[in-house]
């Protein structure tokens, strides 16, 4: 351990920098947000790099305790964006340029200031949604790894496509696929994606381009989650998973101060009120909604969303909701529904969704399954109904349903494509118990939290592959 030394205990290396880049988009920035802080906390020099314009929606307020060096690299484009397509290449072409002169910049002058004599390493962990990045860095002499934002086994289907054993489109309905290590998948439980098509799955699967080069390849998912998947990529590839990448004060509450990821929404309503009108209600009794950052419902969605909880409130009269609607999406809602139902339920913006979900009053999640939200809800213990909309949610749903056990996935009607108010409403209620006395989706969602919090603690398996990686590159 050439250049390391302890310091109250934990490893210091003065020439080793790691650069954890990320796309700018709130799901990949906060699993990554949270890995540069295992990684700094464990004594290595860390630069957090994202792009510009996530300055538009996100503000990243970071500690100064984590010791991180947060950077933005431009991603403004001149040329006009037309389509999809014109997005992801004129982001690909300004970013990788000016990730390259990062780095440039970085090796001429150091980004720290601090070190000994000999000059820094650079170790860079890239969002695997920016393949390129690795021949950027690799053209520098630096090393690199893809961070995977995404579960294991939605990995693992996209890289069969990214080889060609699958094609996506050409699976007959009745049929399941059959894919090593992975349950039998129904055609609705594969990776969906619901408009360009072409354009999408190129984006998500080109991010496999890495597999063969990385010496290290991150996951946020841990071992005890998605065991026979990680074990058979595991054989074939540098897999490491390191996940949940959630605040360690919602885990095992050993990284200090970290109780929340450090990224405020900028249409953020007041959480202290949304806390304190959870406080005035039973335990588990408020069912939480929220579809995330992107998602775009159908307008009859929303309509047969609003009528089961206004229906669900008033049958079962303990039941309360709490509904995150982007303001883009409010103007949805059927007229009156806020202030006739507003004994019953709270309708925001945007929420801090882990202070929510770890408030006792929560007694189930309606969500879209997006991965953060469903590793979120798994790390503390809260029952889901699952309503996945696209890419890699259906994924997730069939896990949280058939595999997890932990949720229930609502069945969409065939001719709208939309869950309407009784199946939304049959679904909540078999994740509150029904009838029965024993609820084994409340008991599975306990013992999976436990061991989502065995893997973050000293000892535990993402907490090993983390110690590994660094003192590899230390
Ligand atoms: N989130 C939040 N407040 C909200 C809704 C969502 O903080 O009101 C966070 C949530 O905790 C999660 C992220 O936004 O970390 C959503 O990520 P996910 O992967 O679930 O979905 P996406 O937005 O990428 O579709």
């Amino acid at each position: 351990m050439e250049n390391a030394k302890e310091n109250g205990g934990r490893k210091l290396s003065s020439n080793v920098v790691v650069v954890v880049f990320a796309y700018p988009k709130h799901g990949h920035m906060s699993p990554m947000l949270q890995f540069a802080k295992r990684l700094a906390s464990k004594g290595l020099r860390v630069t957090f790099l994202t792009t510009s314009s996530v300055n538009q929606s996100l503000q990243i307020n970071l500690l100064p305790s984590y010791q991180i060096d947060l950077q933005f690299i431009s991603d403004v484009r001149t040329e006009p964006i037309l389509s999809l397509k014109d997005e992801h290449e004129s982001f690909d072409a300004v970013v990788s340029r000016s990730f390259g002169d990062f780095l440039d910049g970085a090796l001429r002058t150091n980004i720290n200031s601090d070190y000994d004599s000999t000059p820094p390493r650079y170790f860079v962990v890239f969002d695997s949604i920016m393949p390129w990045a690795m021949d950027v860095a690799a053209e520098r002499g630096m090393d690199s790894a893809p961070f995977f934002t995404e579960s294991c086994a939605v990995n693992h289907i996209l890289n069969q496509v990214y080889e060609g054993s699958l094609c996506l489109s050409s699976v007959p309905p009745a049929a399941g696929v059959s894919i090593p290590s992975l349950p039998v998948l129904a055609v609705e439980d594969l990776p969906f994606f619901s408009y360009e098509r072409e354009v999408v799955v190129n984006f998500m699967v080109r991010q496999f381009s890495s597999f063969k080069k990385a010496k290290w390849i991150f996951v946020n998912t841990f071992d005890q989650l998605e065991m026979k998947v990680v074990n058979w990529m595991a054989k074939r590839w540098p897999i490491k998973t390191v996940g949940p990448t959630i605040p360690s004060a919602y885990l095992e509450g050993e990284l200090e101060n970290d109780k929340s990821y450090g990224l405020k929404h900028l249409k953020m309503e007041d959480n202290g009120k949304i806390l304190e009108w959870l406080d005035t209600k039973e335990n588990g009794s408020v069912i939480y909604i929220s579809f995330g950052s992107l998602v775009v419902l159908p307008h009859e969605q929303v309509d047969e969303l609003a009528n089961c909880l206004k229906s669900i409130t008033t049958t079962t009269t303990n039941l309360s909701f709490l509904w995150v609607l982007r303001e883009s999406e409010i103007e949805k809602l059927p007229n009156n529904f806020i202030q006739s139902t507003s004994h019953k339920g709270l309708v925001v913006n945007w929420c801090c969704q882990l202070q929510v979900l770890s408030h006792n009053a929560i007694g189930c999640f309606v969500t879209h399954c997006g991965w953060n939200s469903t590793i979120e809800a798994l790390s503390l213990g809260v029952p889901m109904v699952a309503v996945p909309q696209w890419i890699d949610q259906t994924t997730n749903a069939k896990f949280v349903a058939d595999v997890w056990e932990v949720g229930v996935r609502v069945k969409i009607g065939s001719d709208k494509g939309i869950a309407t108010k009784e199946e939304l409403e049959a679904s909540i209620q078999r994740v509150f118990g029904g009838d029965h006395g024993k609820n084994e989706i409340k008991i599975n969602s306990t013992n999976l939290m436990k061991l989502a919090k065995e893997a973050m603690k000293e000892g535990g398996s993402s907490y090993k592959n983390i110690e590994e990686f660094v003192d590899s590159i230390i």
